[in-house]
Order: C-alpha cells, then sequence, then structure tokens
C-alpha cells in the first residue's frame, strides 16, 4: 500500500469523522485540554532541564544550615568536619540533626564537604581556638591566640640580665590552633595561672668583673729614723674577669660552673717604708724626770693621752694615742724582761727596774731592745704601732709596783 492510498483510508475512516465532528461542535473545551497539554509538557520539559529533585533540609540546632540529597551525605560530612576539628572525640559531639524532605533544584544540593563546614562554621557548636598540652595532655582551651606570648614570657623570665641565656621548660609543651568544641574554652587567666606554674631551666653565660684588692706590704729601714713613714709604693686593685656557667631551676641556682678565668689588671703591692734607726731623746726632755725618777715615755707633742687609768673599764694603763712609727723611750734604766709578741698586748716589752717596780710597753710596731739587755732612761726600746688587741696606733704604758698595775700617770707627770 502506497502513502496516498493509506492516507485516504485514513480520512474516510469511521474514528477520525467522528473525532472531527468532536472538535467541530466542542471548540473550547478542546482549547482548554490543548493548553493544560502545551503546559504539562512545558513542566516536563522544565524539570529535566533545570533539574528539580526531591532533597532533605538538615535542621541543626533549630537552624537549616544545609540541603542533602539524603541523610548518607550527612554522614558523610560527620566524617569529614569531626577530622578537621581538634577536639578529641569531636564526631561524638555533632548532633544528630533533623531532615525535612524538600523539592529542591540539583545544583542547591550540597556537597559533604559543604555541610562538613556548615557543620563547623553555622552551628555554633565549635570556635576557633588554641590548646595547652602539658606532656601530651590538654590543660586548657582559650580563643586568645596570645598563648604563645605568654609562654615566651615564662620560658625567658629568669633570664639573668647581662649574661648570655638559654631556657627550656622541663615540661613538653605544646600548643594547637584549630576548631574546638565551645564547652571546652577556658578563660585564659586560667591558661595563664598554669603557664606561669611551668618549671624552666635557665642555662646563662655570666661574665663577672671581680676586684682583687691589694696588698700591703712594709719594708724597714735603717737609714731612716723611727717615726718615718712614708708610702712609697701606692697600691692598686687588680681586676679579673670570670666567664661562668650558671644553671638555674624557677631562678634558684643549682649550679655554677667556671669557664673562664681572665687577669685584666694586676693588683699592685703597696708599700710602706718604714725608719728603724733610733731616735735620741733630747737632752732636755731627758732631763725632765719626775718626782718618781721617771720620763715621759713619749716625746712631749708627739702624744695626746686617749684614755685614762681606770676610766671606767678597769684600765689597767694609760694609752698615749701618737702616730705610727714615733720612737718609745725607757721611763727609767732596767734591765728588758720580756719583749715580744702577745695577742692581747701585741709587740710588747716590761723593763724590771729594781725595787719591785716594772714598767709596760705595748701595742708598738717595732721592738728596739732584747730580753736581758740593760737600757738606760731615754733609750729608744720600741716604736708606736697598732698590734695585738689595738684600734689605733697608741702606746699602751703601764706602771707595775710588786706585782700590782697602779695609776701610771703621777710616775710620768701626766696628772
Ligand atoms: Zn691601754
Amino acid at each position: 500500500m502506497d502513502i496516498e492510498a493509506l492516507f485516504k483510508k485514513l480520512l474516510s475512516a469511521d474514528w477520525f469523522v467522528k473525532a472531527f465532528k468532536f472538535i467541530k461542535s466542542n471548540r473550547i473545551f478542546v482549547r482548554a485540554l490543548s493548553l493544560c497539554l502545551t503546559g504539562l509538557l512545558a513542566v516536563v520539559i522544565s524539570i529535566v532541564a533545570v533539574g528539580i529533585t526531591l532533597g532533605f533540609d538538615v535542621e541543626y540546632s533549630g537552624k537549616i544550615i544545609a540541603t542533602v540529597q539524603n541523610t548518607a551525605v550527612f554522614e558523610n560530612a560527620k566524617s569529614i568536619a569531626a577530622k578537621n576539628i581538634s577536639t578529641e572525640d569531636a564526631y561524638d559531639n555533632i548532633q544528630t540533626p533533623r531532615f525535612a524532605l524538600t523539592v529542591t533544584v540539583v545544583d542547591k544540593l550540597d556537597s559533604a564537604a559543604a555541610v562538613a563546614d556548615a557543620i563547623i562554621e553555622n552551628t555554633g557548636d565549635f570556635v576557633r581556638a588554641t590548646a595547652l598540652s602539658i606532656n601530651g595532655e590538654q590543660v586548657a582551651c582559650v580563643t586568645e591566640n596570645d598563648l604563645s606570648l605568654l609562654l615566651e614570657a615564662r620560658r625567658t623570665a629568669f633570664y639573668i640580665k647581662g649574661a648570655q641565656n638559654a631556657a627550656s621548660f622541663t615540661d613538653k609543651v605544646e600548643t594547637k590552633s584549630g576548631y574546638f568544641l565551645k564547652s571546652e574554652i577556658c578563660d585564659i587567666s586560667e591558661a595563664e595561672k598554669l603557664i606561669n606554674s611551668l618549671s624552666v631551666k635557665t642555662v646563662s653565660s655570666v661574665t663577672t668583673d671581680v676586684t682583687v684588692p691589694y696588698t700591703t706590704k712594709e719594708v724597714k729601714t735603717n737609714t731612716q729614723p723611727c717615726g718615718y713613714n712614708e708610702v712609697t709604693t701606692a697600691g692598686k686593685n687588680g681586676l679579673t674577669r670570670k666567664v661562668e656557667t650558671v644553671e638555674t631551676l624557677n631562678g634558684s641556682e643549682k649550679s655554677r660552673t667556671k669557664v673562664s678565668e681572665q687577669t685584666i689588671f694586676t693588683p699592685v703591692t703597696k708599700v710602706v717604708t718604714i725608719g728603724t734607726a733610733p731616735v735620741k731623746l733630747s737632752a732636755a726632755e731627758k732631763a725632765n724626770v719626775t718626782s718618781a725618777g721617771f720620763i715621759c715615755p713619749i716625746a712631749k707633742g708627739k702624744f695626746v693621752v686617749t684614755s685614762y687609768y681606770g676610766d671606767g673599764r678597769n684600765h689597767k694603763g694609760i694609752d698615749l694615742g701618737a702616730d705610727y712609727g714615733v720612737a718609745i723611750f725607757a721611763a727609767a734604766s732596767g734591765t728588758v724582761t720580756y719583749a715580744g709578741y702577745r695577742s692581747d698586748y701585741g709587740y710588747s716589752i716590761v723593763i724590771d727596774h729594781g725595787n719591785g717596780i716594772q714598767t709596760k710597753y705595748a701595742h708598738a710596731s717595732i721592738l728596739c731592745a732584747g730580753v736581758g739587755e740593760k737600757v738606760s732612761q731615754g733609750d729608744m726600746i720600741a716604736a708606736v704601732g697598732n698590734t695585738g688587741y689595738s684600734t689605733g696606733n697608741h702606746l699602751h704604758f703601764e706602771v707595775i709596783v710588786n706585782d700590782v698595775r697602779v695609776n701610771p700617770a703621777p710616775y710620768i707627770g701626766l696628772n
């Protein structure tokens, strides 16, 4: 059958004639129907073209945070989010949301990664923070990120000024920044307290300049008279530079090791030249004998009385303050029975004058007579000094009568 024959058969068919008649008599209905069909077609076309689909709104803490194709997407997102949150049990702390069926377009469906971001950033359960760990254990978590400043301040707190320092915590201290559960966050002051109780070991290289005091040497010369006392070389302090390694724990010294010691200046010994040539008492003074038969043991004008006999302290002699080296003369003739050093009297001499009378001369710098030597009144026997139990250059003079120390002042004309 050819096409033309088929067409003629179709036109002459009974159903076609009926349909044609129906269309002719119900034009409005048919127009409406065709409009409906056209609309339906348009809807189908747009569903296919735009990608309208069913999905689920994710409601978390009363807030829609994402739209997902199915609940499995959220489960994936939960795993991704847990990996990006620093809190250890983050996965268990992500709430189970409510899923509400919704119509949406494919483009508006969120990926697992996007939902993970939304869990972290839009739920309010997690915040950016820094955690402090001591020996692997998290002890504090703060939103302020100035833990490093606090840690550095603590670590360097025990530096020794002017030294080369290195310091470290004795515990393993770490910080980690990231997202943490809001409930983990503590106040910065709490973290500060923990940081300030950390133990710090400090090793410092300390350089110290140490003064080495000069020593004094006395040089005696018989080319100068007794009483001559001259600094012939000025003393000068030395200086030593010492480098030490000092280890401290929280500022308390644990060890100190000398690394080096260098002499910057060598001290210069002070030299004092002292005359020892005996001095003769002037004839006038020699002639100035008291009624007791004594002369004053130090020339007039060369001394002042600094303490009399008794003196409220049971003083058993008289003190004549004089310059170092001033000559001491025998108050009367006699035999030297003692000449030596004692811790109390220092360099001292005792002369026996006979008839139970003795004189003692103490705290001398030098002695010019020896035991057994016979001395005449006015002979130089010693020089003033500050030896033994003495606090300044002076002669302590005693007169002993029958082993009793009496007031010497009347004997030498000083009362
Ligand atoms: Zn005295």
